[in-house]
């Protein structure tokens, strides 16, 4: 049985051609799932009983069970908690904002990138999240809003350039006017900066936005908290951000958490800044969320508001995150983690 959230439309229609079936039968297929929400063969009436019997005998539909949902009191946000089939537990938040809803998805169940203040790496990888995984983590999101969800996230727990092809894969189907048709500047995919894949990614030539971890200004502070540091430079990450640029004219996105006494004095703003400052690229400063497992703390207000306006007095473009669900463990793996702790 094959999950069918996991097929493209030209991966259906040649399964609709090797039954006999119709071509066109494959898009109404998909319609009925991604613009009516309907998971049940039996219950798309334009389809026939004996299609419909064939589909039931080959595919399910890979919807995860909802363990949990959790709405914030400030905002609204809402933490999903996913159990799949396997019995492996994802999280998926959804944020309403003025421009419409927007859903943060896991690509992973985990992660082994291993970044120190993160606890979605905390117990390892376990396994990728397919295509349809991903996919399933928002049709629930629209399923549970009632609502059209118009921008995506890629900066759940996992990383997206460790599971590439699945990954790609997903970016083509949320995309397509079939399915959820999710604009491409309606996209951002972070990765902790796996260079050869974010080249390959720039091959794709999309407009979806690239936005990297960084964190760090130098290759020796960031070694102290991302472990793949140690294989990638920041100079062979910031290249492949030239090449990206270059070939997509995307403005890139670094995200830089502030850590007090680790990233966020004076001088890491004004070296980041001098990494930075002629790039195309918006820096989105994120105070760290504090993580019991380990000790990071974030950084004061008044030192995230100093080291904002270093970064703009050198010219480079910077927000800092609004904080959202902060009462809801909306962050990088919490709530998996709390979870599975609290069945133990
Ligand atoms: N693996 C990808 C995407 C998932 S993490 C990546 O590394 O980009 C999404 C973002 O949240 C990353 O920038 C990550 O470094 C950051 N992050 C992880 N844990 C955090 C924490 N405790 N506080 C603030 N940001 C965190």
């Amino acid at each position: 049985m094959d999950n069918i959230l996991d097929l493209t439309l030209d991966e259906l229609k040649s399964w609709m051609k090797v039954n006999n079936e119709g071509a066109f039968r494959a898009k109404q297929v998909l319609e009925w799932i991604y613009k009516k929400h309907i998971f049940e063969f039996k219950d798309m009436t334009n389809i026939s009983k004996t299609l419909t019997q064939k589909l039931e005998n080959n595919f399910y539909f890979g919807i995860p069970e909802i363990k949990e949902i959790y709405t914030s009191i400030n905002d609204d946000t809402k933490k999903l908690l996913l159990e799949f089939k396997d019995g492996n537990l994802i999280e998926a938040v959804i944020m309403k904002y003025k421009h419409g809803n927007s859903i943060c998805v896991s690509t992973q169940v985990g992660c082994r990138m291993g970044c120190k203040f993160c606890a979605s790496t905390l117990n390892g990888m376990v396994r990728n999240l397919t295509t349809g995984e991903i996919m399933a983590e928002i049709l629930v999101g629209e399923k549970i809003l009632g609502e059209r969800i118009s921008n995506v996230v890629l900066m759940g727990s996992g990383e997206p350039f460790d599971n590439f092809e699945n990954v790609m894969k997903f970016l083509e189907l949320v995309n397509a006017d079939y399915s959820l048709n999710i604009g491409q500047r309606h996209i951002t995919l972070s990765t902790c900066g796996i260079v050869p894949k974010i080249k390959e990614f720039a091959d794709k030539n999309t407009q979806i936005t690239l936005a990297i971890s960084l964190h760090a200004f130098s290759d020796e502070k960031r070694k102290q908290i991302m472990p793949i540091a140690n294989k990638y430079s920041i100079k062979e990450i910031l290249d492949a951000c030239d090449y990206y640029i270059k070939n997509t004219k995307r403005r890139v996105t670094f995200e830089y958490s502030l850590v007090k006494d680790v990233n966020d004095s004076k001088e890491d703003a004004k070296a980041l800044a001098g990494l930075l400052k002629n790039m195309l690229c918006h820096v989105n400063l994120i105070p760290v969320n504090e993580v019991v497992e380990n000790s990071f703390k974030r950084s004061s207000k008044k030192t995230i508001e100093e080291f904002e306006s270093i970064l703009k007095s050198y010219g480079v473009e910077v927000t800092v995150r609004r904080e959202m669900g902060t009462d809801i463990n909306a962050a990088c793996g919490q709530l998996r983690r709390s979870y599975i702790d609290s069945q133990n």
